[in-house]
């Protein structure tokens, strides 16, 4: 369709100089539609000469612009654009954030008579109404932002900070907040403490005699040791824990463990990482390293990291140790076959892995107990590796001495680190 053709079509229909532009707001750039609206107008005896190259700021008359109520699309909505910005803007007060979209539910009735017309006029060239409305409000409010509150903000189309829905018709703005993310490692100086909060198995959270009424297997997690200060300076709703694996409850973490913990609906966003570290490490429970902020597609990223990891374990026998035997722990090196371990078994599928033993050393502490360091591959079970586990794990510590063994403790001790991190 010609640019005349189109202007010509439009000719029945009343619509006001937002509405008429932004049937052409393809045309020219650096245009808002109004003005687009002005310079067809300026040229309404001359259309044969109108083209692409007429929709240039040169061409643009000086004129007020003036906001038609009885335009068959809009309604006039555009003289309420103060409303809307104001109406967003006081909703964002409490937050703080440095990327925002906004976005608008334009009354049916309006998308319905712009697609009307469509269906007459064609779309080429077209922006729709929400396009046009979502722009016009961001710009102005993040005007607003800067001059009252002196917030360098930006447009983010994928994943801004937040992101206000303003329904038009309901008068009223829906908020998503998108979570913030640090990025950091942790160590675990404490047994007894899961990396997660862990729910009570008896009554699932509701509080039972069990847990004392806690709802909670543990009454803390690492996850909960730096929620609790994190909460209170973002005054975020919740926290969500992602960790690069996880040690067993009963074995402390000292090798430094990835992770990425989510804070959900966050007001505050520029907080001091250096102070959160402080005041988790007060407990003297958790140490963090390396905290920065980041992006969220890091969570699916450290969930994938398959390290190498180095623990220190304290073995015991039941029977004296045959000091011979020692020697031949050496052939633990190398692949091993686990079958799924016993206690893992109600939520691991049961199959042969191979894991291999990267290096072992070991030192006699008394008769009946060894102190090894053991470095495997991710994904080996240590305690399996020593006890044998009914023959599931071979070969193992128990088998090759010939003795029942167990593993008292056990350590992480090393985890190797993601390319980047190897100085955290
Ligand atoms: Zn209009
Ligand atoms: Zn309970």
């Amino acid at each position: 369709m010609e640019i005349k053709e189109k202007i010509d079509e439009l000719e029945e229909y009343n619509l006001c100089d937002h509405c008429f532009g932004r049937q052409f707001a393809r045309l020219g750039r650096g245009l808002t539609n109004y003005e687009r609206t002005w310079i067809i107008e300026e040229k309404k005896d001359d259309l044969e000469n109108l083209d692409r190259e007429s929709f240039k700021k040169s061409n643009i008359p000086e004129k007020d612009l003036e906001i038609d109520e009885n335009c068959e699309i809009c309604r006039g909505i555009y003289l309420e654009m103060d409303r809307f910005v104001k109406r967003i803007y006081n909703s964002l007060e409490r937050y703080e954030f440095s990327t925002y979209l906004v976005g608008t539910r334009v009354p049916s009735e309006i998308t319905e008579s712009e697609e009307r017309i469509w269906e007459e006029v064609g779309i080429q060239w077209v922006e729709p109404i929400k396009s046009e409305l979502n722009r016009m409000i961001g710009k102005r409010l993040e005007k607003q932002l800067e001059e009252k509150k002196g917030l360098e903000t930006d447009v983010d189309f994928k994943r801004p900070d937040i992101n206000p829905v303003l329904d038009i018709e309901k008068d009223r703005v829906e908020l998503q907040i998108n979570s913030m993310l640090i990025h950091g490692f942790y160590n675990k100086l404490e047994r007894g403490l899961p990396q997660t909060e862990w729910t009570c198995g008896n009554c699932r959270g509701k509080g039972c005699e069990e847990c004392e009424w806690t709802g909670k297997r543990y009454q803390d997690s690492v996850e909960e040791i730096i929620a609790e200060p994190l909460i209170d300076m973002t005054k975020g709703l919740e926290t969500k824990f992602h960790g690069a694996g996880r040690e067993d409850v009963d074995a402390k973490c000292l090798g430094k463990r990835e992770f990425v913990i989510e804070v959900l609906e966050p007001e505050k966003r520029d907080i001091d990482l250096e102070k959160l570290k402080e005041e988790v490490e007060e407990g003297g429970r958790v140490e963090l390293y390396g905290l920065e902020f980041a992006e969220k597609d890091l969570v699916e990223t450290v969930k994938k990291r398959r390290a190498n990891k180095t623990y220190r374990a304290l073995v015991k026998t039941e029977e004296k140790l045959d000091e011979d035997k020692l020697d031949d722990l050496e052939k633990i090196k190398g692949t091993i076959k686990q079958k799924t371990p016993t206690r893992v078994s109600h939520r691991r599928a049961e199959k042969t892995r191979e894991r291999d033993v990267l290096d072992l050393n070991w030192k006699k502490i008394d008769d009946t107990t060894l102190e090894m360091e053991i470095k495997g591959e991710a994904g080996l079970y240590i305690k399996e590796l020593i006890s044998g586990d009914k023959e599931k794990t071979n070969p193992s510590v128990s088998n090759i001495l010939g003795k029942n063994t167990v593993c008292e403790e056990l350590d992480v001790i090393d985890i190797e680190k993601p390319e980047g991190y190897e100085n955290v």
